[in-house]
């Protein structure tokens, strides 16, 4: 599939499931947390426990967003809701920072020990999308964004980083609203409309949508094409490798 990228002068690029394979390593520990939970608390009100449905609930309530926004929009949909909390919440405290925290020390001791590989396509179409003059920047709600881009290899191929951080610290909507890929572009002088999304979750794909910019790509690592099309996604691919051509 050809993308004229003369059009466009920066590619927006999400991190996890689309640079890296950390999506799928996301998704294991939001079940690990989330089935943890659910399990204790529907034995101790005599419930059936229901686990995390590792496709439906994670790219339906989980994929993309701030982990907070996360924890608070599944358990909102199995009726359960939580005290915020505060950040710094001990990973005990039953609050929506509280089991955040606890995802996230999962996904880092997974990290940690394991290592992160970049997708092999994905790397060959940042540097290709380089060579041709484009701008790039990564824009990512996670914020071990730094870590991971090290540990795989990705440190030094983006302009600008939005992640997590920074996301805090403007006090910035994540995604599915549009804000970080617009501070992105904003950061990188361009517009959003010369600007292409790469996006493998509908909050994020329906983010880059809502910010106007050119081209939506959409990556369907897990049979997600339709809903992604349907968030606004103006093509999908499989891999990024399918770009190349
Ligand atoms: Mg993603």
């Amino acid at each position: 599939m050809a993308v004229s990228w003369d059009r466009f002068q920066a590619v927006f690029f999400d991190l996890d499931g689309v640079l890296t394979d950390t999506a799928r390593i996301h998704a294991v520990c939001w079940k690990q947390l989330f089935d943890d939970y659910l399990e204790s608390r529907a034995e101790s009100r005599g419930e059936a426990f229901v686990p995390f449905d590792l496709e439906r609930d994670y790219a339906t309530y989980v994929d993309g967003k701030p982990r907070i926004d996360g924890t608070r929009d599944f358990l909102a949909s199995r009726g359960i809701h939580l005290p915020e909390g505060r950040v710094g919440d001990p990973p005990r405290e039953e609050s929506i920072h509280g089991l955040s925290i606890r995802k996230d020390a999962l996904f880092l001791r997974v990290l940690r020990s394991e290592g992160i590989e970049a997708y092999p396509g994905s790397k060959a179409l940042v540097a290709r999308v380089r060579e041709q003059g484009l701008r790039t920047a990564v824009v990512s709600s996670s914020h071990n964004c730094a870590e991971v881009l090290e540990a795989a290899g990705l440190a030094g191929d983006f302009e600008a980083r939005v992640d997590g951080v920074v996301i805090d610290e403007m006090g910035l909507k994540g995604k599915p609203a549009p804000d970080s890929f617009l501070e992105a572009a904003q950061r990188l002088g361009v517009a959003p409309e010369r600007g292409v999304v790469v996006e493998d979750a509908l909050s994020g794909v329906a983010a880059g949508r809502a910010g106007g910019f050119g081209l939506v790509i959409g990556v369907d690592r897990t049979g997600n094409a339709q809903a992604l099309r349907e968030q606004g996604a103006d093509v999908v691919v499989g891999d990024l490798a399918e770009l190349l051509a």
